[in-house]
């Protein structure tokens, strides 16, 4: 008899996705819904029964329940609080996932689910310190610092959103001002330039290199990683202009002769939310042969 998959979902500010996740990282059933505007949980809980009874006939059920969620998240208390989704704060997820599953839930941020993804499956396999920021729709991140993902006493070690890049900056959804999120999030871009951002003006572009480079160079100061992951659909669009801008920024910013081989990588393959999420639970020994794309628009 075959390992048992994890039923992975993903909640991200636009959509709600699951899937039953081979041991090996091969998605087996999928599916997944806009995110409505009201009853959340009821169209999640619809997802989750359709891709459980999808499976059920070619499937060896699943034994655990991985759930990645934009931050920042709770996972002590097992509540999320996803930006954009006013109709959930502080929403016990892992308790209603684990009453409609009757299975063992784990939860954490869609930045800690990439990057340990990425040591997983991806191109952090030989790395034992980085961090990895996703700056898509919003802006998620997490460190593995010596082999190990910083938590924290919530789960959000190692985030870069809400570090203050610009004291007179830009508002932020959180409340306070001068946030990476704001520079570096597609919605608050968006919203912003009110254009789509393959049509942002090239200040724009540098205006965010330049705060993400503030970012790396706070957060390394502090944590001692060597490389610097980045994705998302805000890096594709902007493409090499804003990695050019963030490390002449980084440059400027970071002095310090431990951090001048500290480098930001683009991984080449994209991970999807559902094996990212599959991954907080399938650990370090799965073997390769991850649903992975050479392009982010298979996402
Ligand atoms: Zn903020």
């Amino acid at each position: 008899m075959s390992s048992p998959p994890v039923l992975a979902v993903a909640v991200e500010p636009s959509r709600l996705a699951a899937a039953l996740v081979a041991p090996d990282g091969t998605v087996l059933v999928r599916d997944r819904v806009t995110m409505p505007s009201r009853d959340v949980w009821r169209a999640l809980d619809g997802l989750v029964r359709r891709v459980d009874a999808a499976g059920r006939d070619s499937v060896v059920p699943f034994a655990q329940v991985a759930v990645s969620c934009v931050g920042p998240v709770d996972e002590q208390a097992g509540t999320v609080t996803p930006p954009y989704v006013p109709t959930w704060t502080s929403f016990p997820l892992r308790d209603h996932l684990e009453e409609l599953t009757e299975r063992p839930v784990l939860l954490a941020s869609a930045g800690a689910a990439a990057a340990e993804a990425e040591r997983l499956v991806g191109e952090a396999r030989d790395t034992a310190s980085y961090a990895f920021l996703i700056a898509d729709a919003t802006v998620d991140s997490a460190c593995i610092v010596d082999g190990r993902r910083m938590s924290g006493a919530h789960g959000n070690a190692g985030s870069l959103a809400h570090i203050t890049v610009d004291p007179t900056g830009l508002s932020c959804w959180c409340g306070a001002r001068g946030c990476l999120e704001p520079y570096l999030s597609s919605i608050a871009l968006q919203a912003e330039l009110n254009r789509p951002l393959r049509r942002a003006n090239p200040s724009t572009i540098e205006r965010s290199g330049i705060m993400l480079g503030r970012a790396i160079a706070s957060l390394c100061a502090m944590v001692d990683v060597d490389t610097i992951f980045v994705t998302g659909g805000v890096i594709d669009a902007f493409g090499d202009t804003l990695l050019h801008v963030t490390r002449r920024e980084l440059q400027t910013r970071s002095r310090l002769s431990n951090l001048a081989d500290l480098s930001i990588v683009e991984p080449v393959e994209y991970i999807s939310s559902l094996v990212r999420a599959a991954s907080l639970v399938l650990g370090t020994s799965a073997p390769a042969g991850p649903e992975v794309t050479g392009s982010p628009t298979a996402r």
